[in-house]
């Protein structure tokens, strides 16, 4: 196939993109000329944007679309003849206002088969494509989502920037430790309402065969990674495929390690997996916890609660695994009491080591098409969508607490630019909020924290958008 394709992301967390490696490697086996571009890394190169027939970005997430905006108009100025595309999660549901913005072709769910689809098209055609209003208006043959089930590739991860140039793992020895990334599965059977996948995957899930994932895993390794993230919505969403997986790794690579994601309701429903993944080299576990509060947890439909979560807190410290918690600090149904409780839980449950300073400051984003709009709770809440910040505008009825969390996210990215030890950070936080709300901290010091009994690696990339 006579093409050149020039694949790019923005942004993926400080990690070496999947979303570009797994699709260069179905193109470069359909014969397409394949470039990769992480302009988290390098630079943009215009010679290279010139030479493009087709130019596919790749958008997983939030913040990723929103750097890739400018760009997609950058690369509309330089190269006119190149057909856009948009692939990924955040592309179906932002497909009108990307599609203004010149974008030919909207890729969501699994994207691989839809690019090979497009690159054949485009190379059938004569390359590119010179009217894009034209094409904007034209059905695209692809789907705009797909679910099919796929066989994937082993990811290609030729050009892209070596490993020791993204995020590191930190551990208690601190050693800086190369990662690795990988995705053993994509979707979720699970269908809370404030996640973006849902649009799309609409409750389910895909997996990536076992032998692919271990070939993925070997070839990082042999590029000197020293641990893997696996970044699956939920590594246990099918533990059939995901134990024999993490067995398989550890078999072959005994000193290898690697984290996971896994929502509360999956580490208590398989709470027998857990030693495994402990005595397999997992070194900790993220989980979207999101809220202490059963109200919120029940408007997210996230199927736990407080006390559930405390449980899996637990199971994990039984076996000396450690739990990342996430957060959604501020949402519509936040309260300045609420907030103040979230703060004192973290202390009580001795979480200030494990939690990023920034889970205590995270907005809720709702995306176009989340699911909490439909939600009677979101009715007299949710304004407007702001298109260009991919987000529906949202208020809190309390302004105090919108002004705390503006306050907050400030403090947090000072501290974080500073390099202040979490705990004096959290420190900050605790004492900024009774500043805030009329509570002087002299009058709810901040306690006493024992000396932390482990310390838990952490990446550092802190993020989750
Ligand atoms: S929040 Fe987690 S468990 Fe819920 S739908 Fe999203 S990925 Fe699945």
């Amino acid at each position: 196939m006579s093409l050149n394709a020039l694949l790019i992301s923005t942004y993926e967390m400080g990690r070496q993109p999947f979303g570009l490696a797994s699709p260069a490697a179905w193109l470069r086996q359909a014969g397409v000329d394949v470039r990769c571009l992480d302009l988290s890394i390098d630079p943009l190169d215009t010679e290279v944007i010139r030479a493009a027939d087709l130019v596919a970005f790749y958008v997983p997430m939030h913040m990723g679309t929103r750097m890739a905006v400018p760009i997609i108009e950058q690369v509309h100025r330089i190269n006119p003849q190149a057909h856009l595309c948009c692939y990924g999660l955040y592309a179906p549901v932002s497909k009108d206002y990307l599609r203004r913005l010149g974008v030919d072709t909207v890729l969501g769910g699994e994207f691989e088969t839809g690019l090979v689809s497009l690159a054949q098209r485009l190379s059938n055609s004569g390359n590119g494509t010179a009217n894009h209003e034209e094409a904007a208006i034209n059905w695209q043959p692809e789907p705009l989502i797909s679910v099919d089930r796929q066989d994937f590739l082993v990811p290609n991860r030729a050009g892209l920037p070596d490993l020791g140039r993204y995020a590191n793992l930190i551990t208690g020895d601190g050693q800086h430790l190369n990662v690795g990334y990988t995705e053993a599965s994509r979707g979720c059977k699970h269908l809370c309402k404030h996640c973006p996948v849902v649009p799309v995957y609409e409750g389910r899930f895909r997996i990536v065969q076992h032998e692919v994932v271990l070939a993925d895993i070997r070839q990082q390794v042999t590029g000197g990674a020293q641990h893997i993230t696996f970044g699956d919505p939920d590594f246990l969403n099918g533990p059939g495929h995901a134990m024999p997986v993490v067995a398989a790794l550890h078999q072959e690579f005994p000193n290898l390690t690697y984290d996971v994601t896994i929502k509360v309701e999956h580490l208590l429903k398989h709470r027998q997996h857990l030693k495994t993944l402990k005595e397999t080299g997992c070194l900790f576990i993220t989980s979207a916890v999101e809220s202490f509060d059963n109200r919120i947890l029940t408007i997210f439909d996230k199927n736990h609660t407080r006390a559930s979560f405390e449980t899996a807190l637990n199971l994990c410290r039984e076996i000396d695994l450690a739990l990342v918690p996430t957060f959604v600090a501020f949402t519509p149904w936040t309260t300045i009491a609420g907030y103040r409780d979230f703060l004192a839980q973290i202390i009580r449950l001795g979480l200030v080591d494990q939690v990023s300073p920034i889970q205590c400051a995270i907005r809720l984003l709702i995306p176009p098409g989340s699911w909490l709009l439909a939600m009677p709770e979101a009715e007299n809440l949710v304004e407007g969508l702001d298109e260009a910040k991919l987000s529906y505008v949202w208020r809190n009825p309390d302004p105090r607490v919108d002004a705390l969390q503006a306050d907050l996210e400030y403090l947090v990215q000072s501290c974080a630019a500073q390099q202040i030890p979490r705990r004096e950070v959290f420190r900050r936080i605790w004492e900024r909020t009774h500043q805030e709300i009329g509570d002087p901290a002299g009058n709810v010091p901040f306690p006493n924290l024992p000396p932390s009994s482990r310390f838990v690696p952490y990446l550092t990339e802190p993020w989750y958008c």
